[in-house]
């Protein structure tokens, strides 16, 4: 593995909206930035469960697509040129009197004066089906890219929570058929979802399990197993979405010393860590108010930057210059 040695006055860990916004915010007070993530894309929760999904709770948008709502975070952040190490976790955190370093899984040493932890629940990997893995990029899919997977498909969705309702519904209005195979007879979803999943042209397969994928190259098939029937029923099927919900865990982060509280990190009025010079924001941060929600992670890492440029350069004051200082 070749070393490579990156240095910013920050480095954000995780580049999730918060990540994103924070990587603004920071260059807008003329700071570096340097932002590193496991996945291979930005936009932490919103890119990777629900891309297609109307976001209604974001001020300045009565409503905003997922996705559109991070290209324009990331349009943003692009002023002022952050560098981004995607496809990398932060594995490593080490404090000497020059600031801090943190080394990726991928070996990348980053050099910076501060930290802003941005890693909203950790890293999330999809519970698996218990069948039909290898089927993965060839049919069957943990997250779903772009409704268009969909388009004249048939399409087989498993589970009961509001996800798979969602996708099922999504689906009912592109596919050529959609069935939704369901262990229990209740969902865990929305009632108003599974009011509307109800009257769709959706088929519902309750008390059932997955039994096999058949296919080649790609999937044809789902076998299932229905509770108190001996025979197995078939559901043609080139599409797979198993929304069976999601493991978090933080990770390499529960060994850099911060204090945590129930799978997070304990910040003060001003983001701080118990480590100085550590900030964190977002869904990753806990304190006696918190909320998770975008909104209130813009809020907290716009603190969290204005905090860690006074620790990074003593002489700047806290409050920024307003954004629109130069327009009269
Ligand atoms: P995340 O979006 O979780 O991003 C964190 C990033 O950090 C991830 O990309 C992760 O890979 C990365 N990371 C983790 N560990 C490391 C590491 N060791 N090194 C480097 N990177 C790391 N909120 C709303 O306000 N309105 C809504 O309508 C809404 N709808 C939602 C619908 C669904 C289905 C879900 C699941 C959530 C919804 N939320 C909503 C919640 C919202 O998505 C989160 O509050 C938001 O994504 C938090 O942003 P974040 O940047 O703090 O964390």
């Amino acid at each position: 593995m070749r070393t490579s040695i990156v240095e910013a006055d920050l480095t954000f860990v995780g580049a999730g909206p918060v990540g994103l916004y924070g990587a603004y915010y920071a260059g807008f007070r003329g700071l570096t930035t340097t932002i590193v993530d496991p996945l291979p894309h930005v936009g932490g929760q919103v890119s990777a469960l629900y891309p297609e999904k109307t976001i209604y709770d974001v001020a300045g948008f009565p409503s905003i697509k997922g996705q559109d709502l991070i290209d324009n975070l990331a349009e943003q952040a692009g002023r002022f040129s952050p560098r981004y190490l995607l496809g990398e976790e932060a594995e490593t955190l080490l404090r000497d009197a020059a600031g801090f370093t943190v080394t990726t899984s991928a070996g990348t040493v980053i050099r910076s004066g501060a930290i802003v932890l941005t890693a909203g629940a950790g890293s999330a990997s999809p519970r698996p089906l218990p069948c039909g893995d290898e089927f993965v990029g060839r049919g069957l899919h943990y997250f779903v890219p772009s409704l268009s997977v969909f388009d004249d498909k048939d399409v087989v969705v498993v589970g009961g929570g509001d996800s798979a309702v969602d996708w099922a519904l999504a689906a009912s209005e592109r596919a050529s058929s959609v069935a939704l195979v369901h262990r229990r007879r209740t969902f865990r979803a929305h009632e108003h979802s599974v009011e509307l999943l109800q009257k769709s042209d959706c088929e519902l397969i309750l008390d059932a399990e997955v039994s096999r994928i058949e296919g080649g190259e790609q999937v044809r098939s789902v076998v299932v197993e229905i509770a108190g029937e001996t025979a197995q029923v078939s559901r043609n099927a080139q599409v797979v979405v198993a929304a069976l919900g999601f493991k978090l865990r933080l990770g390499p982060l529960e060994t850099w010393g911060l204090t945590l509280r129930n799978r997070s990190v304990l910040v003060d009025e001003a983001m701080r860590t118990n480590i100085e010079g550590v900030f964190a924001a977002g869904d990753i941060a806990t304190h006696g108010g918190k909320v998770k929600l975008i909104a209130v992670g813009f809020g907290e890492v716009a603190t969290a930057v204005n905090h860690a440029a006074v620790h990074l350069r003593p002489s700047q004051t806290l409050a920024p210059a307003h954004s629109s200082g130069g327009v009269n």
